[in-house]
């Protein structure tokens, strides 16, 4: 069933799970001030699945069960999968900033992918047990944390060769009737407010640190396990004019032996496949990223009109103003072009499932973690300096100071002063305040650091192709050309691939799908 936000908020009420938040003890997640901004932005994508307009971008049936379930725990059958959850994504982070249940569908593909490939080369079960624990938490439309991230201890030495071995998770005991686990995971988004956790390892073992190598699902309330998170957003700051509505609390999931039955365990010392996972894992969700942070420029394109209009400038005649905005739109859909190149190169494994192409996936997520800081420069350069200046909103209140301050920091004479002061609050939340380092640093290491990025561009790009290319035409093979075949995956063909059609749905681009009204 699909749920509302509302429905998600109350079945939180359901869970006792043991949540701190700068160190206090929350009695019900569901109703803690600090965390409630985030709930609203899970939320946004539960509500946006019930949008009849919306249904073909946010909704998707499921393969293996025929059912209709959230695009956000799909399986992506092909590039018009891909497509479609790049555009969810977006649509879902413009209103949101960021929905966080993204992540969900990147393990889900990941694990799937993974699990398959374990089943085919060792004989495991692991691929129906993990498609059996899938169709129920597609069912019940949870909110699944990925718990990748170790905490990782000291960077130069591998997982056994550090004093703590709860820097990272690993199999403690293996028993009968399933496994216990125990060590850290030290950033999780949204891990105070989702249901369960999917456990994934963060890196390539090698077999002395096989017991690293652990995939298993662990419901939020499960004993042993300890979430202490950060606020989400700036909830309860009147200045906050998004975040105090929007944001995200990231958690570290302390694990303490805590039991996980075999039917919830979905790889256990598999390193090699584990690596497979890790990295189909890491394409699935660059290329979410890429959605997400075009949904966050989406916010700044339309903040920076705002406030050029409220100074009482026009695009059109300063040309100054107009190439730094052309500058932002580059940056936006130039990144944002390299997830929907990935979505038309996608690559089928034996799962069938259809991963974004590994090269473009990681440039757009490479781009966008290094130009997000060019982003908020931009939106400094059109705004002026009013976006850190302009006293606090105590002051829109203060009988002794609204009125001469609302006269003499008007600018165009049709646009309020409340409306110019709104907006350079909202520049400044999302690009001056703490929540703009934040957007800041996700963008950079959310999804792996960059230099994740560069080695899995360099793994997967055919250079070698390239070297061919200019040997043959130094040993005069030019007329060959014609015949070569691209060895990059998904390149198939000489006549190249054609944009699929967005299945069901004639709302094509995120422009038209604006005009869609959100509930
Ligand atoms: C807001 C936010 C949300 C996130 N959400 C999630 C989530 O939901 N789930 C999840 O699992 N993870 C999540 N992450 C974690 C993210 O994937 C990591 O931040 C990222 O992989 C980098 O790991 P790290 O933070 O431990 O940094 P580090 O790995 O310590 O990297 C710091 C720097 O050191 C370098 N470095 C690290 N190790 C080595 C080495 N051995 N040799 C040489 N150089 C090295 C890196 O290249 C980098 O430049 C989130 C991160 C952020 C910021």
């Amino acid at each position: 069933m699909l749920m509302t936000a509302a429905d998600y908020r109350d079945s939180l009420r359901s869970l006792k799970p043991r949540v701190f938040v700068e160190g206090q003890r929350v009695e019900s997640v569901a109703d803690e001030p600090k965390l409630i901004p985030g709930i609203n932005a899970v939320g946004v994508s539960y509500d946006l699945a019930q949008v009849a307009e919306l249904k073909p971008i946010m909704t998707a049936t499921q393969h293996s069960s025929g059912k209709t379930i959230n695009r956000m725990m799909h399986i992506d059958q092909s590039g018009d999968d891909l497509l479609n959850k790049l555009e969810a994504v977006r649509f879902m982070c413009k209103i949101s900033g960021c929905g966080q249940r993204y992540l969900t569908h990147d393990g889900f593909n990941g694990v799937y992918q993974a699990t398959k490939l374990a089943d085919d080369r060792h004989g495991t079960d692991y691929h129906q047990r993990f498609v059996a624990y899938m169709h129920d938490a597609q069912d019940r439309d949870l909110a699944i944390g990925i718990a990748m991230t170790d905490a990782k201890g000291d960077r130069s030495l591998k997982p056994s060769q550090q004093t703590n071995p709860d820097t990272y998770v690993h199999i403690k005991e293996r028993r009968k009737d399933g496994i216990v686990i125990s060590g850290t995971k030290a950033i999780v988004t949204g891990a105070a407010y989702m249901h369960e956790f999917l456990l994934m390892p963060c890196r390539t073992h090698t077999p002395e640190d096989a017991d690293c190598a652990v995939c298993c699902a662990v419901p939020i309330d499960a004993e042993g396990v300890t979430v202490i998170s950060r606020r989400a957003g700036r909830p309860g700051e009147a200045a906050a004019k998004f975040s105090a509505k929007y944001g995200q609390g990231t958690g570290v999931v302390q694990f303490a032996d805590v039991f996980v039955p075999w039917d919830k365990v979905f790889m256990a010392g598999e390193t090699e496949e584990a690596g497979y996972l890790t990295t189909s894992y890491a394409s699935h969700h660059r290329q979410s990223c890429i959605g997400a942070r075009a949904g966050f420029g989406d916010l700044l394109i339309g903040a920076g009109a705002h406030m050029y209009e409220a100074n009482g400038l026009d695009a059109d005649k300063h040309s100054h103003i107009r190439e730094q905005m052309v500058e932002l739109i580059k940056i936006v859909e130039g990144f944002f072009a390299c997830g929907v190149a990935s979505s038309v190169y996608c690559v089928k494994d034996t799962s069938g499932v259809a991963m974004p192409d590994p090269v473009f996936s990681n440039i757009g997520k490479l781009l966008l973690a290094t130009q997000i800081y060019d982003m908020h420069k931009i939106a400094h350069y059109v705004s002026g300096g009013l976006i850190v200046a302009l006293p606090g909103p105590d002051e829109d209140h203060n009988p002794e100071t609204a009125a001469s301050l609302s006269a003499v920091l008007g600018a165009r004479a049709d646009i309020p002063y409340q409306q110019r002061a709104d907006v350079a609050r909202f520049v400044e939340d999302l690009t001056v305040s703490d929540q703009a380092g934040w957007y800041s640093v996700m963008s950079l290491h959310g999804g792996g650091s960059p230099e994740a990025m560069k080695r899995e561009i360099w793994r997967n790009y055919p250079v070698d192709e390239k070297k061919d290319l200019v040997s043959s035409l130094l040993d005069h093979g030019v007329l060959d050309m014609g015949q070569r075949v691209s060895k990059q995956p998904g390149r198939c063909c000489v006549t190249g691939c054609q944009v699929p059609e967005l299945p069901g749905t004639d709302a094509r681009t995120t422009k038209q799908l604006e005009a869609v009204e959100v509930r």
